[in-house]
């Protein structure tokens, strides 16, 4: 099953109409777990954190940057990576690099996923498939190793580059 990111985006239904707020779940761990650590929220780190739950893409610290000047002016570009560490400390946030490009950053704790990559216009697709699954258990059951995890990528045109030649 595949879910392009703009797709899934224009589906969200009205808030109003959402189960329970997600987000919400999200900013209530993130504060245990600074909690947790002896640190405060701030509101640089607040605001920072909302706009990156609230996006739920494959953003760059860049990207991040530019989302989080629109509501809040004041926040430095080394607020935003010290906060991205701290999300990522804290188990809420992983990191990817992908064809060794600039990192971006996907809320952690979601369905495993993999990702294919578009080459030409970057589009990033997660998807993930039962087949390719058992089929890297097998893999590693041949090797007699035990995977922990693992990172699939695959690149290639997608759909719409490929319509377009
Ligand atoms: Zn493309
Ligand atoms: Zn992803």
């Amino acid at each position: 099953m595949a879910r392009e990111e703009t797709i899934a985006a224009a589906e969200q239904p009205p808030a109003e109409r959402r189960p329970r707020n997600k987000m919400q779940d999200r900013m209530e761990t993130f504060h245990a777990r600074m909690r947790e650590r002896g640190l405060k929220s701030t509101g640089p780190r607040e605001d920072i954190a909302r706009v990156f739950f609230e996006l739920h893409r494959h953003i760059s610290a860049e990207e991040l940057y530019a989302e989080v000047k629109k509501i809040n002016p004041h926040v430095g570009y080394a607020t935003i990576y010290r906060t991205l560490k701290l999300l990522k400390d804290c188990e809420l946030l992983s990191e990817r690099h992908f064809d060794e490009g600039q990192a971006r950053y996907e809320v952690a704790g979601e369905q495993h996923h993999d990702h294919f990559i578009c080459e030409k216009c970057g589009k990033i697709v997660e998807f993930e498939d039962e087949g390719l699954e058992r089929m890297q258990q097998a893999v590693a059951q041949k090797m007699g190793v035990t995977l922990q995890r693992h990172k699939l990528e695959l690149y290639g045109l997608c759909g719409e580059c490929r319509r377009k030649g």
